[in-house]
Parts: structure tokens; sequence; C-alpha cells
């Protein structure tokens, strides 16, 4: 070997490492985008090869593709992950990938019965789904609550019986058998549920080695100063008891003034050997059902909010005592301008804190966040409020619910990272113009600046525009 050859050979070395063969041909090249990877730290100039599903070039020099993308000027990063999308139908699916989501999965309430769901979408999604199986569906089915989506009657106001239980339990372990990720909870909503109830399903969780996803339970009423703390007690607890790993939904909406507090205990358990995770959503608001338990009772008196901080979905309007009994019977979407911005502050700077939406539109109504959560981290959060650094919310986004998932989910190991061999799930934005763009009076608007957005592989949103006829979504599933 000459001396001058050795450089050469290292060269071409490296070339091939990082999958980069000399007269190759790949069916997508993303070429010159500002490439982010939370993983590796890589924040530079890049070329993305992708072949076949997968992302199968990183290199600096110039990529041959069949198909070409010009991403100079845009930062591309993996594609983002929403832990809690409980719209799963192409009318949500456009949104979230308007907003830069390729895999949206319903984990907080779940499904029931899990196979129809994965049935259902699959060769028809345009992003990557999958849920968890429902304590809280399949409470309503044993005892046949009359309620849509959430529970109305009787799975939230009256005791499961023996032989109830029994069937939920049964239920729900059914639902992981066809594939769910791990077990979700809403235990506000079904307040009857005793704690009993939620530790056996605790344990079915630690059985299968599977996360659970829990909305924990409301305040307890005669301890009024405690707030959310002795349900956070709870699911820490049963947590610490079965070996389930945890994670716990929406944290600032249901710790609300008490979020430090509750990121303290959540860091504590981390601290001292417990799997614990976290979410929030970029809102001062929240968004439920009004016929659910949460606004059972003396819902003002109780929670120490008005009836005009709600906001009726449907019209916009906001409510008085009159409107809010005759909303409550009819049933509907209500949105809550009741979260303290101190509360947003402390989950959006918490580097425990992943971002999902917890969207669902129908028919164009609901909560902003369905739209926008992810934009409005980039475009408020990061580049006006400099509240974050953008490869950190970038984590907060892909790698971390990536980083959640992937002990149960196999898939998981190759989403939420730009690295070669991963899936060619990604997502490029102008970041100096990303934003949302979806308000509470008009939810269904989608978010500006996301220009591409890729699907193992394939373009759903293209120059900022669906592409249409194209359902590249995977149905995600525990091993
Ligand atoms: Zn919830």
């Amino acid at each position: 070997m000459t001396p001058r050859g050795a450089p050469w050979k290292l060269i071409f070395g490296m070339l091939l490492a990082a999958g980069v063969a000399s007269g190759q041909v790949y069916d997508t090249v993303i070429a010159n985008g500002r490439v982010m990877d939370p993983e590796s730290g890589l924040d530079g100039v890049r070329n993305i090869g992708i072949t076949n599903k997968r992302i199968v070039a990183i290199s600096q020099s110039k990529l041959e593709g069949r198909k070409v993308i010009d991403a100079q000027g845009l930062v591309v990063s993996p594609g983002f992950i929403d832990l809690h999308s409980h719209g799963q139908d192409n009318e949500n699916y456009r949104y979230k990938a308007h907003d830069g989501v390729t895999t949206a999965l319903e984990l907080e309430i779940g499904v029931w019965p899990v196979a129809q769901f994965y049935q259902a979408r699959e060769g028809k999604a345009m992003v990557n789904f999958g849920a968890s199986s429902g304590h809280v569906p399949a409470r309503m089915a044993v005892m046949h609550d009359t309620g849509d989506f959430l529970p109305r009657d009787e799975a939230a106001h009256r005791l499961a019986t023996q032989e109830e239980t029994l069937s939920i339990v049964n239920d729900v372990r059914q639902g992981i058998d066809d594939g769910a990720i791990g077990i979700g909870f809403g235990i506000a909503y079904v307040p009857t549920a005793p704690r009993q109830e939620i530790l056996r399903l605790f344990q079915l969780a630690a059985e299968r080695r599977m996360p659970v996803f829990v909305h924990m339970r409301g305040g307890v009423p005669d301890e009024p100063q405690s707030g959310s703390l002795p349900a956070l007690q709870e699911v820490i607890a049963d947590a610490a008891v079965t070996g389930a790993p945890l994670h716990v939904v929406h944290l600032t909406s249901v710790c609300g003034r008490l979020t430090p507090i509750c990121l303290q205990m959540l860091q504590g358990a981390n601290q001292h050997g417990l799997d614990v995770t976290t979410e929030m959503y970029p809102y001062t608001a929240s968004a439920s059902r009004i016929e659910s338990a949460i606004y059972d009772g003396d819902w003002e008196k109780r929670t120490g909010n008005k009836f005009s901080d709600l906001q009726w979905s449907a019209t916009g309007e906001r409510l008085t005592a009159e409107t809010f009994a005759k909303y409550r019977k009819q049933g509907g979407s209500v949105i809550a301008h009741t979260l303290p911005e101190e509360a947003l502050r402390a989950g959006l700077q918490s580097p425990i804190v992943m971002f999902a939406s917890d969207g669902r539109l129908v028919e164009g109504k609901g909560h902003p966040r369905s739209a926008g959560t992810f934009a409005r981290v980039l475009g408020l959060y990061v580049r006006e409020q400099k509240v974050i650094p953008l490869m950190e919310a970038l984590r907060r986004m892909t790698l971390m619910p990536a980083h959640r998932l992937e002990s149960s989910v196999p898939a998981m190991r190759n989403k939420g990272r730009i690295k070669v061999g991963a899936d060619a799930d990604l997502v490029a934005f102008d970041l100096n113009r990303v934003i949302d763009k979806a308000t509470f009076e008009n939810a269904a608007q989608y978010s500006e600046g996301i220009e591409h957005v890729m699907v193992g592989g394939v373009f759903v949103i293209q120059n900022g525009k669906f592409v249409d006829g194209v359902f590249p979504g995977v149905g995600l599933r525990a091993k």
C-alpha cells in the first residue's frame, strides 16, 4: 500500500459504514436538510437515502435517488410519536400528519375489543397506529354502560359485581393476547372502580411485562388541600408493588398547581428504581366529555372552578349553570380553561415530560391540541419563547416515547431516531415558520411549516400538502 492510499481506504471505509455505496440509487433521497437526531446528537446538513421503508444512508456527500426532495433550510427529524391520540380515524390522522406525527397511539383510554381495532385500520391508515387494552372500554362493555367513548352511567356510577370484575380482567387480558400495547386506564372516569380492581390490572401488566398508561383518579374530596397527590401515590404504589412500568398521562392537567410536586414524586420514584414516565400537552385548557364522572356532583364547589371556565366545543360558547345542566343531559365535548400557567411552565421545563396530544376531533370539533400540539411546542415554546432548546423538544417527541415502548413493542427500537437501519418515519419542517393554527374556536386547522412527512418511506405530506390515496401506516403491537 502506498502512503497516499491509506487515507482513501479510511474514507472509503467510513462511507461504507454510513451506508454509502458508490453507484447506489436509493428509492428516495431527502437532500441537504439539517438532520437532527436526539439519540446520536447529530445536528448537521446531511443527505438521507431511503430504500424499502428504511433509512439506508446518511451522508455529507450527494446521494442519487429515483426521487429527490430538497430539504435545504428545513430541519429533518424523526417523525413525532404521539402516545396519547384518541382520534383513531383518517380525519384525525390527517391533522396528525400535518402536525408532524408519524405514529399515533391510543394508550390512555385504549380500546376494546382490540383485534377489531387493528383489523379495521390495517392497510387503511395514513400514519402508524396502535392501542392499549382499555380498562374503561372493557368495563363499559361488561357493565353495559350507555356512554359514547367515556362512561356515563353503569361503569362510572356503580360497583362491579365479583363476576363482572373477573370478566373485566379477562377481557383486558384478551386484549393483550390480541397484541395491545399495555393496559390503558382512565380511573377518574370510573370512580367506582375500587383500588383492588386497579391493582389487579397492574399485576396483569407486570406479568406480561407491559406498561400501564394511566389517567389517575380525581382529587380526594375529603382531603381538599392534597388535590391529586393521593391519586398519584396510588399508582406509584401499585407500580412499586407489582413492578408494572407506569406512564402517567397529561400530568399538568391532572396535577394542576401541584405539578412541581408531582414531578418531584415521579423523579423520586425513578431515582429509587421504578420505571415511571409522564407526558403533557402544551395548553392551559383540558377537554373531556361533559356527561362523564369528572363533572359529577357540585362541580364548581368541588373543583373551585367556574362554569364560565367551560367552553362547549360544538359552538364555542362559555357555559352557565343552566347550559351546564342542559349539556350534561345531552352529552358532548367540553373544553375546560382551568389549567394554571405555572403548571404548563413546570411541565415544559422538565426533562422527564414527553409531549403527547390527548387529541380527538369529531367532525372537526374538539380541543386544538388534536391538531396543533407538536407545531405549538416547536413554534411557540422553542422558536418564540425559547423555553426549550430544539434538540431537547425533539427528544421529548421522538426518542423518549420510543424508549417508553421499546421493551414491549420491538418495532419502536427502529423509530424515534435517524440512523442507518431505522424506519423511514421522518418529518421536515421550517423552523422559522412552524406553528399551530388550531384554536379553541376552530380546532380543525392544520399546523403550518410542516413541509414533508414520510411514514415507512412513503410521503403523506409533501411541500406542505397532503398526498391523497396513500396508506403507509402500520399497526404497532406488543410482542
Ligand atoms: Zn385523560
